[in-house]
């Protein structure tokens, strides 16, 4: 309980890592809104720029790279979320390797988040798509450079000699995708607002077909009759990890 009381007072400063552009409005976008509204500041970090996605396989993958960055510079703005950044790895080649742990521990450095909100690497089999190689790989790099890279001040050592970016330790990790929930934020408040966002990323169809939102709002539905909230309520999952477990 001590534990659940102090995690209230965290969340004045997030940082989101993810694969591609609108991983975060599928998976968090009711969340982020939310964090918004108490005033949290949020940073966005995007791995890649996404140009493997799409409905036109013709659009050359740099022209749909600068599309796909223009549309989650919108969404984040319907949040009133404007520090994005984009680290322009390869879409569809994620590995969680050195290079990238580096980066992402040089913008947890920067960014000095009280809360990491990543994919999970582990596969959830229920729901595949969310379990996407570059989801994975994500994951796993982020995790990686906030415990131990960011924590180490001998980890990446180049980060505070030529940059100046002493150790940070992350006090909480908030993971989308993971096959083990243990938290749910009911977001019905803002559901139209996560419907907003992820219109922004027309490129994708996102919501062109039309029970899409329909069928959104019945999966999000699910997840919080999952989570035991009460009936009518939509909600998006996270298994949130304490600083207890990071070292
Ligand atoms: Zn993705």
């Amino acid at each position: 309980v001590a534990e659940e009381e102090r995690s209230k007072r965290l969340g004045s400063k997030v940082l989101v890592v993810v694969a591609h552009p609108d991983d975060v409005d599928f998976a968090a976008a009711g969340t982020i809104a939310l964090w918004r509204r108490n005033s949290a500041a949020i940073t966005y970090c995007m791995v890649t720029s996404g140009e493997l996605g799409g409905a036109d396989p013709d659009c050359p993958p740099e022209k749909m790279a600068v599309t796909r960055r223009a549309e989650q510079t919108a969404a984040a703005h319907v949040l009133g979320v404007t520090d994005i950044r984009f680290l322009g790895y390869p879409d569809g080649e994620v590995a969680a390797t050195a290079r990238l742990r580096r980066d992402i521990c040089r913008v947890i450095r920067e960014v000095r988040p009280d809360r990491l909100v990543t994919h999970s690497p582990e596969i959830a089999w229920e729901f595949l798509v969310v379990s996407h190689p570059d989801h994975r790989a994500t994951g796993e790099a982020a995790i990686s450079a906030a415990y131990p890279d960011a924590t180490n001040p001998r980890a990446h050592p180049l980060l505070r000699r030529d940059e100046g970016l002493g150790p940070w330790h992350v006090p909480e990790l908030w993971i989308m995708g993971s096959p083990h929930p243990n938290h749910f934020v009911d977001i019905t408040d803002v559901f139209e607002l996560k419907l907003a966002a992820l219109g922004s990323h027309a490129s994708q169809g996102v919501l062109d077909a039309p029970e899409a939102a329909a069928r959104l709002r019945q999966r999000q539905g699910s997840v919080a009759a999952h989570g035991g909230l009460p009936h009518d309520r939509l909600a998006e999952p996270f298994q949130v990890v304490r600083s207890g477990n990071l070292g």
